[in-house]
C-alpha cells in the first residue's frame, strides 16, 4: 500500500505486513464544541485503521486530546480546566456518534506533563533549547535541517511568538513560565508553567509509540509551525519520530456569514450530526480524496444524502438468490484504497457493485466504513404494521379513501408505504 507524505513530496510504500503501523494524529484543541472540520482527521484516521486490519496489518491510531492551550485560556479565563473538560467530553461524545468506533489511544497533556518536563530537560542539556525568565526556548539554529517538513529554507523561517528575549526570532516556546489569567500550572526546574503546544505532541506519540513510528497525520493547516517542530524537537534528541506525514486538505466554505440554511451558523459535528445524521456525515467525506480540500454547504450535504438513499433503496429490494455464496471483491476495493486511501473511487466502486448487483461485497465494503446501517432494512413497529395491514384490507374493499387516509398515518410516524408485488402487497420504508 502507499500513501503521499508531506515530508518526502511523494508516495510512500508502507512496510510488509503485519506491520505494525502506529499512527498519531493531532486531535482537537478542546476549547469549543468540534465544528465538522476538525472531525477529518479522526473519520480518516478511524478508516485508515480499519482499512489496514482487513489488509492484514497490525494498525494503532492515536488521537490526543490539546487540555492545555493559549486557545482554552483565552476562551475561559480563570476556569481554563473546566472548560477544557467540558469540550473534551463534547469531543468524545460527539465522535462516537460518527459510529466508526474510538481510537486506540486518547492521551491528554494534562496527564503528560512530567514526560514532557523530562524531554525540555534532554533538549537543554543537549544545547537545543534554553531558559529564558521561567521560558524554555528550541534553539531552531542548532537544527541545520530545520524546514524540512514545510519546505522552507532555514534562513528564511518565519517568526514564532515574538519575545525579544530569545535569542533568534525563529526560536519557539516549549515551556511557557505562568502568567496572570492562566489558572493551571506545574512545577518544573525553570518555575511554575505550562508547556508549548508542539511539544506537547511530541512527547503524548513517543509516550505512545516509543521513538519511532510509521505514521504521523494532522490538518494541513498544521504542517508549519506544528509538526516543523514536533519533528525538529524529536530528531534534536537523536529519534526518528514519524516515518510518514499525512496531512488531510481543509474543509472550506466554513467562515460566510449564514453558509448554510439547513444549519444557520452552527458548523459543529453537533450540529451537523443532528440535522443530516451520521450517514450524510461519513458520505460527505467519503467522496472527497483526503488530501484535497473540500467546500461544505448544504448542496454537498444533499448530494451525500441522495447517496444515502440510493444505497438503502438497493437494500429494500428483493434478493435474485443466496449473498451467501457471492464472493467478496476485496481486490477491486484494494486497488484503489491501496493507492494513497483513494475514497472517493472506492464509492464510486460502490455504486458500480450496486449497478452490479454484488451484495454481499456492497454490505461489506459500506460497512467497512461505518456505513452497514444503509444495508440493514429497519423493521416498523408494530402499530406502524398494524396500520399497513389495515390499509391492504381498505385497498381490497376498494375503500380507497380510507387507504389514503391510513397512507397519510402512516407517513406522520415517519413511515413510507410502497406497493410491491410480492406478498403482503407493500413494503414499509424509514423515510429520510
Ligand atoms: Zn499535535
Amino acid at each position: 500500500m502507499r500513501l503521499y507524505s508531506t515530508l518526502s513530496r511523494r508516495l510512500e510504500e508502507l512496510p510488509e505486513q503485519p506491520g505494525p503501523i502506529r499512527m498519531y494524529f493531532c486531535g482537537p484543541t478542546v476549547y469549543q464544541r468540534a465544528h465538522i472540520g476538525n472531525a477529518r482527521p479522526f473519520v480518516l484516521g478511524m478508516w485508515l485503521r480499519a482499512w489496514l486490519r482487513q489488509r492484514g496489518y497490525d494498525a494503532t491510531l492515536v488521537h490526543n486530546i490539546t487540555d492545555i492551550n493559549d486557545k482554552i485560556y483565552d476562551a475561559a479565563p480563570g476556569r481554563s480546566a473546566e472548560l477544557a473538560a467540558q469540550a473534551t467530553a463534547w469531543y468524545l461524545e460527539d465522535t462516537d456518534d460518527l459510529g466508526l468506533g474510538m481510537p486506540d489511544g486518547l492521551p491528554k497533556a494534562t496527564e503528560s506533563v512530567p514526560s514532557i518536563v523530562r524531554f525540555i530537560s534532554q533538549l537543554v542539556d543537549s544545547g537545543h533549547a534554553y531558559p529564558v525568565e521561567g521560558d524554555v526556548y528550541f534553539r531552531v539554529g542548532s537544527d541545520p535541517g530545520y524546514g524540512r517538513l514545510s519546505r522552507q529554507r532555514p534562513d528564511q523561517v518565519e517568526e514564532q511568538e515574538p519575545n525579544p528575549l530569545k535569542e533568534d526570532p525563529r526560536d519557539f516556546a516549549l515551556w511557557k513560565a505562568n502568567k496572570p489569567g492562566e489558572d493551571t500550572a506545574w512545577d518544573s526546574p525553570w518555575g511554575k508553567g505550562r508547556p508549548g503546544w508542539h511539544i506537547e505532541c511530541s512527547v503524548m506519540a513517543e509516550d505512545a509509540f516509543g521513538p519511532v513510528f510509521e505514521i504521523h497525520g494532522g490538518g494541513l493547516d498544521l504542517v508549519f509551525p506544528h509538526h516543523e517542530n514536533e519533528l525538529a524537537q524529536s530528531l534534536a534528541v537523536g529519534h526518528a519520530f514519524a516515518r510518514l506525514w499525512m496531512h488531510n486538505g481543509m474543509i472550506g466554505g466554513m467562515d460566510g456569514e449564514k453558509m448554510s440554511k439547513s444549519l444557520g451558523n452552527d458548523v459543529s459535528l453537533r450540529n451537523v450530526l443532528d440535522t443530516w445524521g451520521r450517514e450524510v456525515v461519513l458520505l460527505f467525506f467519503l467522496g472527497a480524496h483526503w488530501r484535497k480540500p473540500v467546500e461544505f454547504g448544504d448542496d454537498v450535504l444533499v448530494q451525500a444524502r441522495a447517496q444515502a438513499d440510493a444505497f438503502r433503496n438497493f437494500f429494500l429490494d428483493e434478493r435474485p438468490g443466496d449473498e451467501a455464496g457471492e464472493a467478496i471483491l476485496e481486490e477491486e476495493l484494494a486497488a484503489v484504497l491501496d493507492e494513497d486511501f483513494n475514497t472517493p473511487e472506492a464509492l464510486a466502486l460502490f455504486h458500480a457493485w450496486r449497478d452490479r448487483e454484488e451484495w454481499a461485497s456492497l454490505r461489506w465494503g459500506l460497512a467497512l466504513f461505518g456505513l452497514g446501517s444503509l444495508t440493514e432494512v429497519e423493521q416498523a413497529p408494530s402499530e406502524v404494521s398494524a396500520l399497513a395491514e389495515r390499509r391492504r384490507e381498505a385497498r381490497d374493499g376498494k375503500d380507497f379513501s380510507e387507504a389514503d387516509r391510513l397512507r397519510d398515518e402512516i407517513a406522520a410516524a415517519g413511515w413510507e408505504v410502497r406497493d410491491v408485488a410480492e406478498p403482503p402487497g407493500y413494503r414499509l420504508v424509514r423515510q429520510a
